[in-house]
């Protein structure tokens, strides 16, 4: 899809324009539907990770979820599926998420960037701004009490801060007015145990979270 397709099809579902693809000025609405952004997705050629791509692994889960979870990018088992976190760190995901009182299913998982950077690379600059009007309306759509946050890429990109991670997991910050926990991604928890301890703290502190503001204690 090119650009200019993208931003008339976001306009056309009521959603602020964003500065990577188009200039400011237009006004927002609040409607659309996440299996539509998906579709779009699905076409999408803004950056060079579209070329090596086998699918746009979008997100997937409750659509309603209170809790969402935002990695980095798609593996190459991602992107042979189209599912996100599936491989090994994905289990490992899946059973924080379990440990949490929660099913996979219950929550909303996504990625900074939807296309596979090549060799598990970091997603660069230019990718993270490139997809960043897809998590934006996507966050928007789900509208999750609590966004956690998976290592660095998506911490960074969610809070604005270039800290190291160690600095910015277990202390709560804010993505347009939502709660987010940054916390160690799954796949260096694999290769730092001491990682996992501190990433169940963090975790924690979103269960307290999620309890407290919970509509059934107002
Ligand atoms: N799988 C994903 O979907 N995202 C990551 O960040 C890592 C593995």
């Amino acid at each position: 899809m090119r650009p200019r397709d993208l931003a008339r099809y976001l306009e056309d579902q009521g959603w602020r324009r964003s500065p990577a693809l188009a200039p400011s000025g237009s006004s927002e609405v609040s409607d659309g539907s996440l299996a539509a952004l998906a579709r779009t997705a699905q076409g999408c050629t803004l950056c060079r990770l579209h070329e090596k791509r086998q699918t746009v692994v979008f997100g997937e889960g409750d659509p309603h979820a209170a809790l969402m979870f935002i990695g980095e990018g798609p593996g190459a088992e991602e992107d042979r599926t189209g599912r996100p976190f599936v491989g090994q760190a994905g289990r490992l995901l899946d059973e924080m998420i379990f440990a949490m009182g929660f099913e996979r299913r219950e929550v909303y998982i996504a990625n900074v960037v939807k296309c596979r950077p090549p060799g598990n690379r970091d997603p660069r600059e230019d990718e993270v701004a490139a997809c960043s009007a897809f998590l934006d309306r996507q966050i928007e759509l789900i509208a999750p009490r609590v966004i956690v946050a998976l290592g660095k890429p998506a911490a960074r990109r969610l809070t604005g801060s270039n800290k190291p991670m160690g600095a910015l997991r277990g202390h709560w910050a804010s993505y347009r007015g939502t709660p987010l926990m940054p916390i160690f991604h799954p796949a260096y928890m694999l290769r730092t145990p001491k990682a996992k301890s501190e990433a169940w703290k963090d975790l924690k502190q979103v269960m307290r979270r999620l309890k407290k503001d919970s509509p059934l204690n107002s």
